[in-house]
């Protein structure tokens, strides 16, 4: 199975509600999508959104980085060699993580084809069952307890609640929220590096004294302080979890070695794909650490990917944070990985399983990349 060339489209979905964090608000999905085509006519999926504000990637840069750089290495390649491939992505160039992880994900989704296998499977199998949390965006209180409420009642047993806005009003928002759902969802505080490190010690402590209990903080303070994360992990007993401050392999051990975080969230499009996941899973196995999976705002063809990554490494990978297809008002895609609210589960279909993507528009002359 050799890969004969790398197409683009982009794929659309409204979001039921805009999702709002401290750095930024989106009201949709639109994704760059990876079709990796093969001699033997199967065909492999990837996907890579624009987060600009967290990997630095766009559509723009993310097509580019595909077509000028990893895709001229790869074409020709047996799909069999999936390690020599991953290094050829990998080292295709600097930083451009998303880029990279679109094709890697379409590079396994065809791993898998070409045994017969899920993915999940061939990483090593697992229960194909998790549970996954889901995002309350920063709001009014108001508008925040009213959404933790309505999912719980749709099922969810962890909610992912977002602050670092204003640190008075952080924490008046998670002791509403805590009040409303105590007993019935573990809540996670994602602050994206919206807090300095004594208003996050000062915010944790106040939440503590109140009794408000927290499963983890995530992401309290700006990425490169890993000084201002472990000045929070080292005061407060609430977990202190890192996102943006660790992207690859290379991070995740100097994080670990400065002692300056207790969980490792992990992303796909931080990675820069799926070998790279799989690597700091071991890593922070090794080391005792548990890891998060989460997913930017992505739909089921990426975050099916990290959901086969979690099944797999699930002895480390304890916490997941896989809501993007479940914030979407629609799934377009007809896949091996079945999205129903906080329950995802994989069928047998071989790599991803993915038959159709509905309203994917194919790369063309009518097709522009916007940031
Ligand atoms: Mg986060």
């Amino acid at each position: 199975m050799k890969i004969t060339d790398i197409q683009f489209g982009r794929l659309k979905v409204p979001l039921k509600t805009p999702f709002k964090t401290a750095l930024r608000t989106v009201d949709h999905v639109e994704d760059i999508v990876v079709i990796v085509n093969t001699d033997g006519g199967h065909v492999g999926y990837g996907e890579a959104p624009a987060t600009a504000v967290i990997t630095g990637d766009t559509h723009g840069s993310i097509v580019e980085a595909i077509r000028s750089y990893i895709s001229p290495r790869l074409i020709g390649q047996d799909i069999a060699n999936l390690n020599h491939i991953t290094h050829l992505i990998q080292t295709a160039m600097e930083k451009n993580s998303s880029a990279k992880a679109a094709v890697e994900i379409a590079i396994y989704d065809l791993w898998g084809q070409l045994y017969n296998a899920p993915l999940y499977q061939l990483l090593g199998g697992g229960d194909p069952v998790i549970n996954t949390d889901i995002t309350i965006s920063v709001d009014y209180i108001d508008k925040m307890v009213a959404d933790s409420l309505s999912a719980v009642e749709r099922g969810f047993e962890s909610l992912k609640i977002k602050v670092g806005k204003d640190i008075g009003v952080d924490i008046e928002r998670a002791k509403a929220i805590h009040a409303a759902v105590e007993g019935r969802a573990l809540l996670r505080l994602d602050a994206n590096q919206g807090w300095t490190a004594k208003q996050a010690v000062y915010a944790l402590h106040a939440l503590e004294d109140a009794g408000v209990k927290l499963e983890l903080v995530e992401q309290p303070v700006k990425a490169h302080d890993l000084e201002g994360m472990r000045y929070v992990t080292e005061r407060v007993h609430t977990p202190v979890m890192a996102d943006e401050s660790v992207f690859g392999p290379m991070e995740v051990i100097e994080l670990i070695r400065m002692r300056a975080a207790d969980i490792v969230n992990i992303k796909l499009m931080k990675t820069g794909g799926i070998s790279n996941a799989i690597r700091i899973a071991d890593i922070c196995a090794v080391h005792g650490i548990e890891c998060m999976i989460g997913c930017m705002v992505e739909t089921s063809i990426s975050v099916a990917a990290a959901v086969h990554v979690a099944v797999a490494k699930a002895h480390v990978i304890s916490k997941v944070d896989l809501d993007g297809p479940s914030l979407c008002q629609y799934n377009p895609v007809d896949g091996g990985v079945i999205f129903n609210d906080s329950e995802i589960s994989i069928t047998d279909a071989p790599g991803l399983g993915i038959r159709e993507i509905r309203g994917l528009e194919k790369e063309g002359a009518a097709l522009k990349w916007s940031a």
